[in-house]
């Protein structure tokens, strides 16, 4: 029941499940739960049977039919059918290491028990008994964790900024308004696992000193707003929080802010000039949200994924996070698999796995009569990866030496057929219509931009356009304001990189 399977009828399955069930109540015991994500979005919609002592039984393209059928079959038979089953061996599970979504999937995000039962808020409950705040940023910083929104900034050391910057009034952002084509990680991760998010922003707020955050969140999240304000109402019911969480002198509490549908505003400045109910338009930094943020007060901001990690951190000890991923990228990555893979989902990684890996491994390939010919990470930031480097490690590093970029999870493999050149327009156009307009080299530049791939594309430009692309290119990138103009060129740059010739071929009308 997270929006994949919603957009293709979990909610009218669940009522016809619910259904079943309670007709055979009498006769058995069993129980329907609406969890969030399991990850095999092509599959979908996904039910698990899960049964005491017996490994899990998992359905694909379920429908409320077959829902009905099966639980009949159990009531029948005290067997499950075995068709539409998923294997269970599939590398497309079995490769996955998952600590952020370890619970997605397996419990109900709106049951607060259901998270405390898995271990949820025994972390938290760690972190105020038996750690100090410079303890808890010592293990952040420790355990190399990097901000996962793209920037890969070291979390702890913002963190421990947060924390000595002067002021009694500091806030916790969790900067949830993910845009990116393709792109949907951290709203899985709010819909399957709202209370994850509040214990990795509650810790945060004891490490650095805030008593009050707020979960932006991308107007067009329905789902993710409703789930966090719900967990946000359980969790101070139970305690947790608000005055003295969980028994404490420790005061916390937590609101959602929903964003108005601009990309622009995931840019930390911008978002916040959004939360105060100003215009979401960038300023120029310094000063840092961590010096003066939100109302002149310092203000801590990560992206979702981000405090996802925290609890696993704090739980487990910094050295078990340390030890997966690579000496510069630790822990794990999840990201968005879509484009011409068999297997398109949410996947959680270890960083450094390679590309191939994931996109012939977990993802199954591209599925007959079709090759690969590059992947396309980082969204409208970010670039390609051609087939002569498929076995990249997924790291930091490694994607940005390839004239690309982590990104926040976006993950899109390309086949054979793909227009390079087409690739890059897509990916302007979004950039052109996302800009604020505030500076002039991105809201002039990017319509420029978009203008001559478009004639490169249908054959109308000339060969001294390419100078002009690449001029302009360099010009958007080192004199607009933001990320989103600074970065706005990187998908042309990247393709052309590696695919000039199409760009040639479409110029010389070889194509
Ligand atoms: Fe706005 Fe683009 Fe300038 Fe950023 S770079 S401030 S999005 S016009």
């Amino acid at each position: 029941c997270s929006t994949p399977c919603l957009s293709s009828g979990a909610a009218a399955i669940k009522s016809a499940l619910e259904s079943a069930v309670a007709e055979h109540q009498a006769d058995m015991a069993i129980e329907a739960v609406a969890t969030g994500c399991m990850g095999p979005c092509s599959r979908g919609p996904v039910l698990t049977v899960q049964q005491p002592g017996a490994a899990d039984t998992v359905y694909e393209h379920v429908t409320g039919e077959f829902a009905v059928e099966l639980v009949q079959h159990y009531a029948r038979t005290g067997t499950l059918p075995t068709q539409q089953q998923v294997p269970t061996d599939l590398p497309f599970f079995q490769r996955q290491h998952k600590l952020v979504l370890e619970n997605s999937g397996l419990i109900d995000p709106e049951n607060i028990d259901d998270y405390i039962a898995a271990g949820g808020y025994s972390a938290l409950a760690l972190a105020l008994t038996e750690m100090t705040p410079e303890e808890v940023c010592d293990a952040i910083t420790k355990s190399g964790l990097r901000g996962r929104g793209g920037g890969g900034y070291p979390t702890g050391v913002k963190w421990q900024l947060v924390r000595k910057a002067p002021g009694e009034r500091k806030f916790v952002v969790a900067n949830g308004d993910e845009g990116d084509p393709g792109a949907y990680m951290d709203r899985t991760l709010m819909e399957s696992d709202p209370h994850r998010l509040l214990e990795g922003m509650a810790i945060a707020g004891y490490a650095s000193g805030a008593q009050h955050g707020y979960l932006y969140v991308r107007g067009e999240y329905p789902v993710a707003a409703e789930r966090l304000r719900k967990a946000i109402k359980d969790a101070q019911k139970a305690g947790i929080l608000g005055n003295q969480v969980l028994g404490s002198r420790f005061s916390f509490t937590l609101e959602v802010r929903i964003g108005a549908g601009a990309f622009v505003c995931g840019e930390e400045t911008a978002l916040m000039a959004s939360i105060t109910g100003k215009r979401g338009q960038p300023v120029p930094r310094p000063p840092y949200p961590a010096q003066r943020g939100l109302w002149g007060c310092p203000t801590l901001i990560n992206n979702v994924e981000t405090f996802g990690s925290v609890a696993n951190i704090v739980r487990d000890g910094w050295e078990a996070f340390a030890a997966i991923g690579t000496p510069k990228s630790r822990g794990t990555k999840i990201f968005a698999l879509c484009g011409e893979v068999e297997n398109t989902g949410l996947i959680e990684v270890p960083m450094g796995i390679s590309l191939r890996e994931v996109v012939f491994d977990i993802g199954g390939g591209l599925g007959e009569g079709k090759t690969f010919k590059a992947a396309q990470t980082g969204g409208p930031s970010g670039g390609c990866i051609p087939i002569q480097h498929l076995d990249t490690p997924m790291d930091y590093e490694s994607l940005q030496e390839l004239g690309s970029i982590m990104g926040s999870g976006g993950l899109i493999v390309m086949g054979q057929n793909t227009c390079m050149v087409d690739v890059a327009k897509f990916f302007m156009e979004f950039s052109l219509d996302e800009s604020c307009g505030k500076c002039t080299p991105c809201r002039a530049g990017t319509a420029q931009l978009y203008r001559l791939l478009t004639n490169i594309g249908n054959g109308s430009a000339t060969i001294e356009d390419m100078d002009h692309l690449e001029n302009l290119c360099a010009m958007v990138r080192d004199t607009s304001l933001c990320g989103l103009g600074i970065t706005a060129p990187n998908p042309v740059l990247g393709t052309l990189q590696y695919f000039r010739d199409e760009y040639l071929a479409h110029i010389e009308k070889r194509h």
